[in-house]
């Protein structure tokens, strides 16, 4: 299954593509109206947002759980922000998440 190379989204539909493509390598909420890629601090704001909304979290722990979503992942192991450096969710906070999604 293809992911979103900066935040692991499937990429099965094609609205859920960049530019509505299925050959994209980013989905929709990572990519700007040009096609690039958003910055790590706006993918990782998008993030925390996410979780906040979907789970209920609080901001920090929201943010633990986008860092290590998001660390786990080629491209920001490639391209390192300091917006990930914090701390991590453990990969039992992780799951109980992901069961809340
Ligand atoms: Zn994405």
């Amino acid at each position: 299954m293809k992911e979103c190379i900066a935040c692991g989204m499937p990429l099965i539909k094609p609205e859920d593509c960049a530019g509505g493509d299925l050959n994209a390598v980013s989905c929709i909420h990572c990519t700007n109206s040009d096609g690039k890629l958003k910055s790590c601090n706006e993918i990782f704001e998008g993030g925390v947002h996410f979780f906040i909304e979907a789970t209920g979290s609080s901001k920090g722990d929201a943010e633990k759980l986008v860092r290590k979503n998001m660390c786990f992942l080629d491209h920001w192991k490639e391209n390192p922000c300091e917006c990930l450096g914090g701390e991590q969710a453990t990969d039992e906070e992780y799951q109980a998440a992901l069961e809340k999604l």
